[in-house]
């Protein structure tokens, strides 16, 4: 790929395939309201620029602090919430402008898996009643018959039984009601899923048990996945390439490997060196970050990180670095890095 905005450049033809999704300069800016009047006194500058390609079939992963804007991205791409400016183009049509038909139509090709499986799903139906919802709303069953078939189907695609069907979400585990969810989102067969924080609350081994059921439902319906998380130890597995962000804005994205084999950016040093290794002989420097996360509200000058930044100059909080190719940009184009001394 030559340009995280741009689609992937097809081997020895020179063509462009184009993505799945692409998103262009995104911004979510909220209003605070205040005084008596209730009138906008300030904006959380949630989603500050945010521009990037997934092609079919791939895995980004999404990485950043609490605050970073990666929750808000991914339901500004599903108009979950609407943003406040930027395009989000799906197999060629322009999300941000649809008129609300065409966006209900849309929601079966673009689904959200949330982080909370209990708190996502209605305590008060049963497990078919909450898969079956979607295939009635988008009338994907013909028959009482298929629409009870279909759910049972889903129910042992994701791992649990057709027993299952008229229980209650209380009655499951945590990994359990996750795997609920997926199921609820597999229903209309989407192309894109975006998985918000989607194994955050599991135990580290149901972690693992649902990132394995992902890979595999990918593979069986090769479908796309956003994948949002604030530890970069989680998106390592699953994902193709690694979006980092920090304060609204993409700070380094790259190929898997590249981004955790060749980190560029201090931010992603950071983060990296925090991750545990399992071999005990193997020691990482743990680079330290001073102070916390900026305010949204009023973020940084120039480089939104440079408050904290281990090699920030003066320079830095005057400009914004701007993403730039690391190194060759024929040879690793891949590979993106935000800073005015890295890359
Ligand atoms: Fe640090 Fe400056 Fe690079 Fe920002 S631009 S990451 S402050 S060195």
């Amino acid at each position: 790929m030559s340009d995280p905005t741009q689609g992937e450049r097809v081997a020895g033809t020179g063509n462009v395939a184009a993505p799945l999704l692409r998103v262009e300069n995104l911004v979510k800016h909220v209003p605070i309201k205040g005084g008596l009047l209730g009138r906008t006194v300030d904006k959380v500058h949630a989603v500050d620029g945010v521009s990037f390609t997934l092609n079919a079939g791939e895995t980004l992963g999404v990485v950043g602090e609490s605050g970073c804007g990666k929750s808000t991205t991914g339901r500004c791409i599903l108009r979950l919430i609407e943003p406040t400016s930027g395009e989000v183009w799906f197999e060629g049509k322009n999300v941000t402008a649809m008129a609300p038909a065409a966006l209900r139509a849309m929601a079966r090709d673009m689904q959200i898996i949330f982080q909370d499986p209990y708190a996502s799903l209605n305590p008060r139906m049963t497990v078919g009643a909450i898969i079956g919802e979607a295939l009635t709303i988008h009338q994907l069953a013909k028959t009482p018959r298929e629409y009870t078939e279909r759910i049972v189907g889903l129910l042992e695609t994701v791992g649990l039984s057709g027993d299952h069907l008229q229980r209650y979400p209380h009655e499951f585990s945590g990994g359990q009601r996750q795997r609920i969810g997926i199921a609820r989102a597999l229903a209309v067969s989407p192309k894109l899923i975006v998985c918000d924080e989607a194994v955050s609350a599991l135990d580290v081994s149901i972690q693992a048990q649902v990132i394995n059921l992902l890979e595999d439902l990918q593979a069986q319906h090769h479908l796309t996945y956003i994948f949002i998380a604030h530890d970069l130890s989680v998106v390592e597995h699953i994902s193709d390439r690694v979006a980092v962000m920090y304060l609204g804005r993409i700070v380094e994205i790259a190929r898997a490997q590249d981004l955790y084999t060749r980190p560029q950016h201090p931010y992603t040093e950071a983060l990296l060196s925090a991750v545990p290794i399992p071999d005990p002989r193997v020691k990482r420097k743990r680079v330290l970050l001073q102070g916390d996360v900026p305010s949204p509200i009023h973020p940084p000058s120039g480089c939104h990180f440079h408050t904290r930044c281990p090699i920030a100059q003066p320079q830095c909080s005057v400009e914004s670095p701007v993403l730039k190719p690391v190194g060759d940009a024929g040879a690793a184009g891949s590979h993106w890095v935000a800073c005015h001394f890295r890359g």
